[in-house]
């Protein structure tokens, strides 16, 4: 692929020339795809469970290929500590998942039962994932990061029968909780050894003792499948359940927006703990019959360089935190890496700043293709697509059989609902709520045990998805922000990306977090918090240019008034900025749900006093 950048707007678009390109020809005209879309279709990409009788998500990301003469192929591909690699079959992951069924089975672990993982990415958790969906039951990861209050949350609201973790996560976790977890009757042990802890069982034993090729349990499309619970980032997490057919989605997003081939080798950086991770490190791949890597490692720089080069990774799929974090480390680090395989680039999570786009085209060859979804969405629903000219900052364009639309809102920023219709917004570049129309496949089917917000999820027979974005008139989405976070001053709305993206094209910023404060006279003012990037030390100065910059690209009335420098955002585990923490810091609120806190507060240090400049 070549690609050649045109004066656009602000950012030039990224125009792509897909002569010789591996795209799938049906997508190449965008509006013909979407005509020419059904899910029924797609559905018949998959295999079904053998002799008609219905689908499983396991069957199809495993089973299938096993069977269908990809037995030897490389399943997962793991690389250890020391970079050291080994890898599992898909006949290979066949049997251990039908093994981890067995013990299921064993242990009475019945149809629509709740297993949980804490994990890292270890084969064990591969083979519980795919396992628990052999049994019929159904799967929940945890972040294994998680503290024990976060852990206890999820477990309770989530009923789960078995957990599957490891001797030290064990001790550390869960065995100071177990006594309040009722539910929970069967710990598993991947690492036990032969001598589990008390109250504990071990899992290599059992699995020994299990069959490798029992059969897999009847599942229905429409049978519970996978809990997934939010990131937490507006509040309390939500568990969002999804179904077997999701694998549907996966399968079809993985083409579209992934651009998975045959024979690709792909790595999704995102941990397995979230949607993202299961989704798109797991199931989407899998269905592909592709090469998954693993990294057990956390993220650093050069490592990930050197794993995308020697392993030649084709498709790479991974978030902003993490292509900032890349780009902080400088583009002599991607230099000498041979990174001539990959071939897609895409990122979710976050907003994408443009800047990262074009980076991505400089340091890694290959511009990064932003996509929107969420948990309770399971998949990708909007999205920049391999054949498409990418237009920085946006987010792209809803797949084939996805309906968006934006949402009008009324005073008090509630959805305009007229003859039980909502109201949208149809003019180019205005502000609504972004919203789906339901009916793909892998939809959320409600919030466990939480009816009544799930049912509000709903209004005028739309899914609201509670972000607010623009739309083009070419019918590209631009993310504005979630609707919580919207700063109101002096009658503009702005949405914090405008102001953070800004920001970031500071050569002293490394990350930005902007929320609304009150004020008296323009109901409230944008004050901006700030990371600065290594060998830039905070001061006085720094703070006036920083704001003085920021009001030249965006104008005195959005620009940032006030700006404190900080060493570390506070954010989710997943990454995402919270900016409800900063807005209850900053006015001295409760902190609310903080289970899925990355950073510990930080106390104001002396030479970053909280100062306000007008
Ligand atoms: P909670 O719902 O508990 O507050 P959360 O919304 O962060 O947490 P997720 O479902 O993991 O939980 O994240 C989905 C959200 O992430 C989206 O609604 C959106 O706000 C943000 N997001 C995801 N992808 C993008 C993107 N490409 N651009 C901008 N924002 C994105
Ligand atoms: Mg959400």
């Amino acid at each position: 692929m070549t690609a050649g950048i045109e004066s656009g707007t602000r950012w030039p678009v990224i125009r792509k020339d897909i002569t010789g390109f591996r795209v799938r020809p049906n997508l190449v005209d965008y509006e013909a795809a979407c005509a020419g879309f059904s899910w029924d279709e797609a559905r018949r990409a998959l295999s079904g469970l053998p002799g008609g009788a219905g689908l499983n998500i396991a069957y199809e990301a495993v089973d299938r290929h096993a069977a269908g003469g990809n037995a030897s192929r490389t399943a997962l591909r793991f690389i250890q500590a020391d970079g050291s690699t080994h890898s599992l079959s898909f006949a290979d992951l066949a049997q251990l998942s039908n093994r981890f069924a067995g013990v299921l089975r064993s242990l009475g672990i019945v149809r629509g039962e709740r297993v949980f993982s804490l994990l890292g990415r270890t084969p064990g958790l591969y083979a519980a994932i795919l396992g628990t969906l052999k049994n019929a039951s159904v799967f929940c990861p945890l972040f294994s990061a998680f503290g024990p209050e976060p852990i206890r949350q999820r477990l309770e609201l989530g009923e789960g029968r078995a957990l599957v973790t490891t001797r030290a996560l064990y001790r550390k976790k869960i065995a100071p909780l177990r006594a309040s977890l009722p539910h929970l009757d069967h710990v598993l042990l991947t690492d036990a050894d032969g001598n589990p802890e008390p109250g504990t069982l071990d899992l290599e034993l059992l699995m020994g003792q299990a069959a490798p090729d029992g059969a897999i349990a009847v599942t229905l499309p429409e049978d519970m499948a996978l809990l997934h619970f939010t990131s937490g980032t507006t509040g309390t997490p939500k568990g969002a359940i999804h179904v077997h057919d999701a694998v549907t989605a996966h399968y079809a997003t993985g083409s579209y927006a992934l651009d998975l081939h045959p024979g690709d080798i792909y790595w999704c950086t995102a941990d397995p703990g979230w949607v993202t991770g299961i989704s798109y490190g797991v199931i989407a791949p899998l269905a592909h019959g592709v090469t998954v890597i693993v990294d057990e490692e956390e993220m650093d720089a050069d490592r990930w360089y050197r794993i995308l080069a020697e392993q030649r990774v084709t498709v790479w799929y991974t978030a902003p935190t993490a292509l900032r974090m890349l780009m902080k480390a400088g583009a002599d680090r991607a230099a000498g890496h041979d990174l001539s395989a990959l071939r897609f680039v895409a990122s979710v999570g976050e907003p994408l700043n443009p800047e990262v786009v074009v980076w991505g085209q400089e340091a890694l060859g290959r511009p990064v293709h932003d996509n929107w979804w969420q948990t309770e969405t399971g998949g990708i629903m909007i999205s920049n697509l391999a054949a498409m000219d990418i237009r920085p900052g946006s987010m792209g364009r809803p797949l084939p059989g996805v309906r968006a639309a934006l949402v009008a809102r009324d005073e008090q920023d509630k959805p305009i609902v007229r003859d039980g219709e909502a109201v949208l917004v149809t003019d180019p570049d205005q502000v609504g709520e972004l919203a789906l129309r339901p009916g793909w496949p892998s939809m959320f089917r409600g919030y466990l045990n939480e009816e009544d917000r799930y049912r509000r999820c709903f209004v005028g027979g739309w899914y609201i998805t509670g972000d607010l974005a623009k739309r083009d008139a070419d019918g590209y989405y631009w993310f504005v922000g979630r609707g919580d976070d919207m700063i109101k001053s002096s009658g503009h709305l702005i949405g914090p990306f405008e102001v953070e993206s800004s920001l970031m094209e500071h050569q002293a910023v490394a990350g930005a977090g902007a929320i609304g404060v009150p004020d008296p006279v323009a109901g409230q003012v944008v004050k901006a918090f700030i990371e600065l990037r290594p060998g830039w030390e905070a001061s006085e100065d720094l703070r006036m240019e920083i704001i003085g910059f920021a009001r030249k690209r965006l104008g005195t009335a959005v620009a940032p008034r006030l700006l404190d420098f900080t060493t570390a955002l506070p954010r989710t585990r997943s990454g995402k900025i919270l900016r409800r923490l900063l807005r209850a810091r900053e006015l001295g609120l409760p902190e609310g749900d903080t289970s899925t806190v990355e950073n510990p507060p930080e106390p104001p240090t002396p030479e970053t006093p909280p100062g306000a400049l007008a």
